[in-house]
């Protein structure tokens, strides 16, 4: 997912929660980024942010092509297809047939691909124009909107809005996440769904890990739990009605290959993607991430 282009610059959030208008305090470092959180609902926050231009550094080419690094793209793909067809069928059951799915953050269309192979129509918004024109060659000009959820319009969406509305990995990158998920709200029909993931402060793996706790990236502005998240949703127009521990499905090369990234951890993965055995490495297996999915209806208009 990228983010940013359109704002001139990082606006401190002052003093204030932007859920229940704590006063957010220092808590460490994410990088140069300040790291605060709210005693009040525990959300936790990049003060001030990273500027535009920072994030446009962090959202090159590049950013997708880290997936492929020291792999090959289709094991990748195949990785991140089957974590989505998990995830699809959470709540396949509850979307009328054909349904109208938008992926907010769409990247390069995995996700939108595992919607057309299970007979739903795909609509994508990414901010990436290399990743968004990647989506139109694949999926129709009229599918893909490139900028920010709050800007997109679509001429082939449905009259009453999306049946579903999927934001994966997306809401913790965005510099006002209640814009976004009111944008959304705009675009989902009556009795359809918004489907979040996004990492879970809540999550066991933050509790051990605290400041090396891998989702802690500058390009993550904003770091929820399960109340806050449900919170800004209920001020935003929906309803939760389902919260679950996500898992993904992952290979130990593929885990290697990001913590490369990370200077902490970079020497112990170098080791270990050199002294174990391409079976070992490339098993695939299911696991925890340190991440949360609700499901939110449209709830009480606004
Ligand atoms: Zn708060």
């Amino acid at each position: 997912m990228s983010n940013g282009s359109s704002v001139t610059s990082a606006p401190p959030l002052g003093a204030r929660c932007p859920i229940c208008a704590g006063t957010p305090r220092p808590i460490g470092m994410v990088g140069p980024h300040p790291l605060l959180r709210c005693p009040g609902c525990r959300l936790e926050v990049l003060d001030p942010q990273p500027t535009d231009a920072a994030l446009a550094t962090i959202y090159g080419k590049a950013y997708y092509d880290a997936w492929e690094t020291g792999t090959t793209a289709a094991a990748v793909r195949a990785l991140k297809m089957e974590t989505f067809r998990h995830r699809w069928r959470a709540v396949a059951g509850r979307l009328p047939p054909a349904p109208a799915v938008l992926d907010v953050g769409c990247a390069t269309g995995y996700f939108m691909e595992v919607v057309r192979e299970a007979g739903g129509r795909p609509f994508g918004v990414e901010l990436s124009a290399w990743a968004a024109e990647r989506c139109r060659a694949a999926f129709g000009r009229e599918a893909v909107f490139r900028g920010e959820l709050d800007e997109a319009t679509f001429d082939a969406m449905p009259p009453d809005g999306f049946d579903a509305i999927f934001m994966s990995d997306l809401v913790e990158h965005v510099r006002r996440p209640a814009r976004t998920l009111l944008a959304a709200r705009r675009l989902l029909r009556r009795s359809g769904l918004l489907v979040i993931t996004t990492p879970d402060t809540g999550a066991f793996s933050h509790r051990v890990l605290l400041q090396r706790w891998p989702h802690y990236k500058p390009e993550h502005l904003y770091y929820f739990n399960a109340q806050n998240l449900s919170v800004l949703l209920e001020q935003t127009g929906f309803a939760v009605v389902r919260r679950e521990v996500v898992q993904k499905t992952l290979s130990l090369r593929y885990v290697i290959n990001h913590a490369r990234r990370f200077g902490r951890w970079a020497r112990l993965a170098r080791g270990l993607g050199t002294v174990l055995p391409t079976a070992v490495l490339d098993r695939r297996f299911r696991t925890r991430t340190g991440e949360l999915m609700v499901v939110a209806r449209p709830g009480l208009e606004l």
